[in-house]
């Protein structure tokens, strides 16, 4: 049984599990050890089980705890040459990777016994940023957080996808309109910001295909969104093509703070 489960998914943390009874990785580690160590116990999974973190960007909430995580537990930690040598310096995992550096080339299916891994590139305002595709014993997860538009790749890869875990960042009226100042709504709307719930309606209305099974949104914005508005849009979108959520496909958007609840994905 192949499981998934998001430990928090906003602005101030992201980390996520992929995992069976025997094996599993996270997806960044912006949680807490500690709150990560509970929050795996709490839905029933060993810490022992984790064998490797992926990580998507140097930003703080992806990677806030991966060093103290590495200097405790020597786990491989798989990102790109340029992200590796961006995480070497940044000041949460200066000194602390050695041992664990694991390199991937992109848009090139690294695997680990049953379990596959495709990291490639997004448009994101990080040293660079990585979307990545897994394949999880013939599971197929795609990973698209942070993101600044849909890319040709991002929606090839999405399409491959059972289950898709994609950024649903902002309402754009609600940003617009919103409190935060000029020069920081401009880094949120580039191409090289964040993703609004129609980017993501539009990408998810182009990936969709009769095996992609569930959609998670993800990194949700806790002052220029709502999960309501999240859902509604990608939720509009699916319909315009016929699909309907809840009976087609699984839509929901991950808490922000909290783990989601765990979800089989066999
Ligand atoms: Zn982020
Ligand atoms: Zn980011």
């Amino acid at each position: 049984m192949v499981r998934f489960l998001s430990l928090s998914s906003g602005s101030n943390a992201n980390c996520y599990y992929i995992g069976n009874r025997k094996s599993g990785l996270l997806i960044d580690l912006g949680v807490g050890v500690r709150t990560l160590k509970k929050r795996l116990a709490e839905h029933d999974i060993s810490f022992d089980n984790i064998d490797m973190v992926l990580v998507t960007h140097d930003h703080i909430d992806h990677i806030r705890s991966l060093g103290s995580f590495t200097e405790r537990h020597q786990k491989p930690v798989f990102a790109t040459k340029t992200l590796h040598s961006a995480l070497s310096t940044h000041f949460c995992t200066r000194g602390s990777l050695s041992g664990c550096v694991h390199i991937l080339e992109e848009d090139v299916c690294y695997k680990s016994g049953r379990i596959g891994i495709t990291a490639f590139a997004v448009p994101h305002d990080a040293t660079q940023t990585l979307g990545y595709h897994i394949d999880f014993e013939g599971v197929r997860f795609t990973f698209l957080t942070d993101i600044g538009y849909p890319t040709e790749a991002a929606v090839k890869y999405a399409s491959m996808a059972n289950h898709l875990i994609v950024e649903a960042n902002y309402d754009i009226d609600m940003l617009l309109r919103g409190p935060y100042p000029q020069s920081l709504k401009m880094r949120i709307l580039e191409d090289t910001g964040h993703m609004s719930n129609d980017q993501t309606a539009s990408l998810v209305r182009r990936a969709f295909h009769p095996e992609l099974k569930s959609i998670h949104l993800a990194h949700l914005s806790r002052n220029n969104n709502t999960p309501k508005l999240a859902f509604q849009t990608v939720s509009d979108a699916l319909l315009e093509i016929g699909v309907r959520v809840g009976e087609d496909v699984i839509l929901n958007c991950l808490p922000r703070t909290d783990s989601s609840e765990i979800m089989d994905c066999s």
